[in-house]
């Protein structure tokens, strides 16, 4: 008897997780290698920065999610290249064979060639960066209780968010009900509701992926969460002690001791290496242009999905980066790989667009169905209910519903640990508030550098949300 195609998947995500799953008792030999040895449902990483559920509430071990699937082996690794002239894929620490390789490896938070301002803005991509987002957060309450002096003491309650694509308004959302609920009687000498929340975004106005109607919408609830947006401005610096920004009328600074970047993402680096291995093409993000069956140009033992794909919509258009595309996709390739071996032609990929949804606090929150739009608390509870359906794993679903269940009707969020060492605040690192002309409240502002195709905050986040399979 021949033995089964070795079959090799680069990336755990949704994409590469979907795909394992979907492939469960087909003829092949599967290795699937990640670099982390769990499973990370993005779309609730907010909820970890913003101290509403743990990290092990969002992720799964890919061992314990794949254990029954006795076709497939677990690899962690980091996957640093690849030589197709070898069928071989290149580990830090190794190779491994495929005779078919799929490779989705997502998308990086991107600073548009400003990576100084990383240390000062983490990005949410990573359990790391919701981690120390959670820190930043909570340590600022902390500095701003203790801080004598006045403008020092408003700098630390001053949050800034830059990009108001969904990511960005998940945060400035839960950051407002921290400062307004959460933490309202927890401290004496300062009034944590006078906290301000500014959320920046260079388009002319939140969430652009969804119709203008919907923006309007949510910026009404944005407002009334008590989160000031400013559209229309371009972060130029950030630093220690705060932003930068270009308005129409001039450069403002804003002093503010926490800022989150939740402007941008790009491809994962892979896919470019993949692609001057075989001198295919990328895109501006770094995404892989694939054929409409996902392989890449002349290889069709070679496929690219998820994050990592330039993949042409219905219209032409690249498909978003977002968790559906990549769950389809995934089993898409599963179905092309079976139908190969049966002898039948796979033809193309489709993507089933289900809607879109974008959460923006309690009972706020606002979705696209077709031509059907939603806001408030019927698209809230929309929310809700995908996201609980599609987090992966038994266990968590429970742990998800039951948090949110709690804090719903307390107001708590039982995870707001302060983790790792507690950071002093430097004199040095103290605000030039002279030379700065500090944003009034009331009057927020602010900007983001206009995002390339596929980043963050143009990506709408599809109804279907994420899971891997059910
Ligand atoms: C904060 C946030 C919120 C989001 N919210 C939503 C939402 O509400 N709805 C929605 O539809 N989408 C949302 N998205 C987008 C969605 O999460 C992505 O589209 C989806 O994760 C893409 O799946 P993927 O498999 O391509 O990549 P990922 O899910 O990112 O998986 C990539 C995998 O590859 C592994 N990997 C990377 N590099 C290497 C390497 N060198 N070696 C080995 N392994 C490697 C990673 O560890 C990871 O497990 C959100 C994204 C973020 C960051």
């Amino acid at each position: 008897m021949s033995q089964p195609q070795r079959v090799v998947i680069v990336g755990g995500g949704f994409a590469g997780l979907s795909c394992a799953r979907a492939l469960n008792g087909a003829a092949f030999d599967i290795k699937l290698v990640d670099r982390r040895n769990f499973h990370l449902f993005q779309p609730l990483l907010y909820q970890v920065a913003s101290g509403g559920l743990s990290p092990g509430d969002i992720t799964a071990p890919l061992r314990s999610v794949l254990r029954q699937q006795k076709n497939i082996q677990v690899l962690m690794g980091e996957v640093t290249g690849f030589d197709p002239a070898a069928n071989r894929v290149v580990l830090a620490d190794g190779e491994i064979f495929y005779d078919i390789l799929i490779v989705a490896a997502g998308a990086e938070s991107h600073y548009f060639g400003n990576t100084g301002w990383e240390a000062y803005a983490p990005g949410l991509k990573t359990i790391e960066e919701a981690t120390e987002i959670r820190r930043r957060i909570f340590e600022a309450f902390e500095h701003a209780e203790r801080e004598p002096d006045e403008a020092m003491r408003r700098a630390w309650l001053r949050f800034v968010v830059v990009g108001a694509g969904p990511t960005g308004v998940e945060l400035a959302g839960a950051i407002s009900e921290i400062a307004h609920d959460t933490l309202r009687d927890d401290f004496r000498s300062i009034r944590t509701e006078e906290a301000e929340i500014l959320l920046l975004e260079g388009e002319p106005r939140v969430l652009p992926p969804f119709p203008p109607d919907l923006s309007d919408r949510a910026e009404r609830a944005l407002i009334g969460l008590g989160v000031r947006s400013r559209t229309g401005v371009r972060v130029i610096n950030i630093d220690e002690c705060g932003v930068l920004m270009r308005t129409p009328a001039g450069e403002q600074r804003i002093e503010a001791r926490t800022v989150i970047w939740a402007a941008g993402v790009r491809a994962n680096g892979l896919g470019r290496k993949l692609a001057e291995s075989l001198g295919a093409e990328t895109d501006k993000g770094g995404r892989v242009m694939v054929n409409p069956d996902l392989t890449l140009p002349g290889h069709e033992n070679l496929f690219v999905i998820g994050d990592l794909a330039h993949a042409a919509g219905a219209d032409g258009r690249p498909l978003p980066g977002v968790a559906p595309v990549a769950m389809q996709q995934g089993r898409y390739v599963a179905r092309n790989l079976k139908a190969r071996q049966e002898g039948r032609a796979p033809g193309d990929f489709h993507f089933v667009d289900k809607g879109t949804l974008a959460t923006i606090g309690r009972n706020a929150a606002v979705a696209q169905f077709g031509r059907i739009h939603l806001d408030g608390f019927v698209a809230w509870l929309a929310w809700l209910f995908v996201h609980l359906l599609y987090v992966v794993g038994f266990r968590n679903r429970l742990l998800v519903a039951l948090q949110w269940g709690f804090q719903y009707l307390t107001f708590n969020r039982g995870a707001r640990l302060i983790t790792g060492l507690f950071h002093p605040a430097r004199p040095e690192g103290r605000p030039e508030l002279t030379t700065a002309r500090p944003i009034e409240a009331g009057a927020a502002t602010a900007a983001g550098q206009p995002a390339p195709a596929g980043a963050a905050s143009a990506a709408a986040r599809p109804a279907e949300a994420t899971r891997s399979d059910r």
